[in-house]
């Protein structure tokens, strides 16, 4: 039987063998269209390696690895600069949820594309109209025989300019007479690639395009693409964002290590170590990484319990939005001035600080983790949602 460091030794050889230098450190948050077909044929290489399912359970396909062995992975992972993966919203998100509420059926169907990252995912969950308040989507989706026609937008959604699939969050059933909003809502999965389906890609703060608005006119699914009973949608809505990122949360802190380092011999380099704001601040950042990567250590080890999932989110995205502020300082004129693009070490951080603005809002804001928290922890009122 393997032990740990051989297995550690195992990942490292194959990532040394495989991450080639046009792929270190492409991709990730803020970058997603940086080298993706590169990226996509890492990805596919990864998992016909048996890699990208590691924490699969092994009925599923997977390497049911342990917890000690998902870290080891992820560590090693970041460590060796290897790209940001294109399969993270199916690996993590529907596929989990596949497994825990789909049928047989839809878990043969999919699962084989999600681990093979021959067939990519996105969420189609938020709306103009709904955000925070998601159980306010107006996606409309009806019965034609043997096939649901859906109408209405989605907006924000991530990587649908290279998915496949969308998982759908639809209103499939008037709200019932006294019932809450969450009751009729339907999760459908639905091809990306139909006449019905429009994708337009919106432009954001770093001039990239990784989010998109949907527009689903008359798109279609078969009938039994549902999850859960039709009008049960909210629960398994619910438990796709419930699936944390477990061992893999400790590979971006590892990753932001990087970030910090690089940053400390940037400030080297520009002589604005000589500012004690500055080194006051470098200080704090590497103090708050230690107690945030200690923590989220201690609590992975640890039998789950509420709220931790949220505090670390809450910690993780504060930290990164302050390393982009702080880079901002240290690069000073050079991190606004517009420039002819060969900067490419102050595009870095330029993306760092305009994508981390977003990392206090997606997966939920930090108000509404705070809410989360007040009312499940602190027993605080509920604030009133219907
Ligand atoms: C980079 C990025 C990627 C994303 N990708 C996806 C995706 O792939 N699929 C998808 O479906 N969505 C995606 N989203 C959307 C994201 O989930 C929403 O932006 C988020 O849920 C907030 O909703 P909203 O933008 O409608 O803001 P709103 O809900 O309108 O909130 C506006 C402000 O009001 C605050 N607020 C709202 N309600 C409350 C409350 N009850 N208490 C206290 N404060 C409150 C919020 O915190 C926020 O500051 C993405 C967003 C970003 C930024």
């Amino acid at each position: 039987m393997q032990d740990d460091q051989e297995f550690r030794r195992e990942i490292r050889d194959w990532l040394a063998a495989n991450v080639t230098d046009d792929l270190r450190g492409a991709g990730g948050a803020g970058r997603e269209n940086e080298a993706f077909s590169r990226r996509l044929d890492f990805t596919r290489r990864l998992a016909a390696a048996g890699w990208s399912t590691l924490a699969w359970p092994v009925e599923h396909g997977g390497r049911g690895a342990s917890l000690q062995r998902q870290v080891i992975f992820h560590e090693e992972y970041a460590k060796a600069g290897a790209p940001g993966r294109v399969d993270h919203i199916g690996i993590t998100m529907v596929g989990p949820t596949l497994m825990q509420l789909g049928t047989d059926r839809q878990r043969e169907r999919f699962l084989p594309g999600i681990a093979t990252a021959t067939e990519l995912w996105c969420q189609g969950y938020s709306e103009p109209g709904a955000g925070s308040d998601l159980a306010a989507v107006t996606t409309r989706a009806e019965l034609d025989g043997d096939h649901w026609v859906l109408t209405g937008q989605k907006v924000w959604t991530s990587l649908a300019h290279v998915a496949d699939w969308c998982f759908v969050l639809a209103r499939t059933a008037p709200i019932p007479e006294g019932a809450s909003r969450h009751a009729g809502l339907s999760y459908l999965l639905v091809p990306m690639r139909q006449p019905g389906v429009t994708v337009r890609p919106i432009r954001q703060l770093t001039g990239d395009s990784e989010f998109n608005e949907v527009f689903f006119d008359g798109a279609r699914t078969e009938r039994d693409l549902v999850v859960g009973e039709p009008g049960q949608g909210w629960r398994v809505a619910m438990a796709t964002l419930g699936f944390e990122r477990g061992a893999a949360t400790v590979g971006q802190q590892v990753g932001f290590q990087r970030d910090l380092d690089d940053l400390v011999a940037l400030a080297r380099r520009t002589g604005a170590t000589d500012d004690p704001a500055v080194r006051e601040r470098l200080t704090r950042a590497w103090i708050d990484l230690t107690v945030l990567r200690a923590h989220t250590l201690r609590v992975l080890s640890a039998p789950p319990s509420a709220g931790t999932a949220t505090v670390i989110k809450l910690l993780w995205s504060r930290w990164r939005q302050g390393l982009g502020e702080l880079a901002m300082t240290i690069l000073g004129p050079a991190g606004v001035a517009s420039v002819t693009g060969d900067d490419g070490e102050a595009d870095r951080w330029r993306r760092l600080f305009l994508f981390s603005r977003a990392d206090t809002i997606y997966g939920g804001s930090n108000e509404i983790q705070r809410g989360i928290l007040a009312e499940r922890v602190l027993g605080l009122p509920r604030q009133d949602r219907r």
